[in-house]
């Protein structure tokens, strides 16, 4: 079973990899309509979304929590020099 490299989901069946491919290393919530792994900004935003909605936090915290969560996922990992806990 593999973990999705983009929101460390793990891929449990076919329906859950991006396009039904069990090559692809990222989930069906990571991929665009044509297939490929979304951006870390595009990811970023969803995630902030998630956590608005779930945690009812406000979007700056929200963010920063996206980002440290994004940060130890594997499809991040070049983004982590980025990271500003300060603010
Ligand atoms: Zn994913």
């Amino acid at each position: 079973m593999k973990i999705c490299i983009a929101c460390g989901m793990p891929m449990k069946s076919l329906s859950d990899y991006a396009m039904e491919d069990e090559k692809k290393d990222y989930c069906r919530h990571c991929s665009r309509p044509d297939g490929t792994m979304q951006s870390y900004s595009e990811k970023l935003q969803s995630f902030v979304k998630l956590i608005i909605k779930t945690q009812g936090l406000d979007i700056q915290v929200a963010t920063t929590s996206a980002k440290a969560m994004m940060m130890r996922l594997p499809a991040w990992e070049k983004f982590r020099e980025t990271v500003d806990f300060g603010n």
